[in-house]
């Protein structure tokens, strides 16, 4: 159902580029936005999006031979990682749903802090907080298999969970929840931050590595901060990454409340989301490739 990839990878784009919202006619502006710049994916938060047309998205995806993927993360109130049942059990049913839509969507991957509410906790993640993240995780990973859904643990940074963010913390909980469809996503805007290279996380996870966002260190134009991407693409190429490589992006241009202010999006740092998409386009195409021709070149 999905289209065959031309490359390697399938290069994917995050809604809020297009769009903050997902109405009928922001998911129909996004698909056409994706479509015309070269994209091969999708990804759609459903941070704010239960009410998302689901029959309709599928059609639109389909008949425009695009792949989608889903992401979220949880809330205060609804959170797995809580001591609290009544929290953990909102917690489950918000990613029960989220399955759901993933599924209606024809998206194959539902990804994200899947395991916390996304925010500053305000102390360490306990002994029973994590058990109730792995036996949530557990049982959702046991109805996505059959769904033929994949669930990604996004790794994140100390100022949105307390959970994972590692990759060493990330294999380690993806281990506890012991799932073959369970694969670890690695995001460079939050490596930036916690890991301590760009190379050796990507090697430490190898064919576990499911998902991939690439992100400037500030969330904008991709080249025009500090992030070592020669470094990261590199390190894809020599693990034969083949999963979907999505550029993720925020301005205060395009704003989804709820996912917008959980990120802290607060500065404009674009204004035009097809420029910065056909220039992010370009930029991890030429990235992927430059660093597959020099592995090869390498043996
Ligand atoms: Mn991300």
């Amino acid at each position: 159902m999905n289209p065959k990839p031309k490359a390697p990878n399938l290069i994917g784009v995050h809604a809020l580029v297009w769009v903050g919202d997902t109405s009928p006619a922001s998911v129909q502006t996004a698909i056409d936005q994706t479509v015309a710049t070269g994209y091969d994916l999708l990804e759609f938060s459903l941070h704010d999006a239960v009410s998302i047309d689901r029959a309709k998205t599928r059609e639109l995806l389909q008949n425009n031979g695009l792949a989608a993927a889903c992401s979220r993360g949880l809330a205060r109130d609804a959170d797995i990682s809580s001591e609290d049942p009544q929290v953990v059990a909102r917690g489950a049913a918000l990613l029960r749903e989220s399955l759901d839509v993933t599924r209606d969507i024809g998206a194959t991957v539902l990804t994200g802090a899947l395991y916390s509410a996304f925010g500053k906790a305000s102390s360490p993640l306990t002994v029973a907080g994590r058990a109730n993240v792995v036996s949530v995780l557990r049982d959702l990973a046991a109805e996505a298999g059959p769904m033929g859904v994949t669930l990604g643990l996004e790794i994140c940074n100390r100022y949105e969970t307390n959970v994972v963010n590692t990759a060493h913390d990330c294999l380690r909980l993806a281990d506890d929840i012991g799932a073959d469809n369970v694969v670890i996503h690695l995001d460079t805007y939050h490596m930036n931050i916690e890991e301590s290279d760009f190379a050796t996380p990507v090697r430490d996870c190898g064919d576990r590595l499911g998902y991939v966002h690439i992100g400037e260190n500030h969330r904008g134009y991709l080249g025009s901060g500090h992030i070592d991407f020669a470094s990261f693409f590199a390190a894809l190429a020599e693990i034969d990454y083949r999963g979907p490589v999505t550029f993720e992006s925020f301005s205060s241009a395009v704003v989804a409340p709820g996912l917008s202010n959980d990120l802290a999006i607060w500065r404009n740092l674009w204004d035009d989301g097809a420029d910065l998409a056909a220039h992010a386009r370009r930029f991890v195409h030429d990235g992927l490739s430059d660093a597959r021709a020099l592995a090869s070149a390498r043996g």
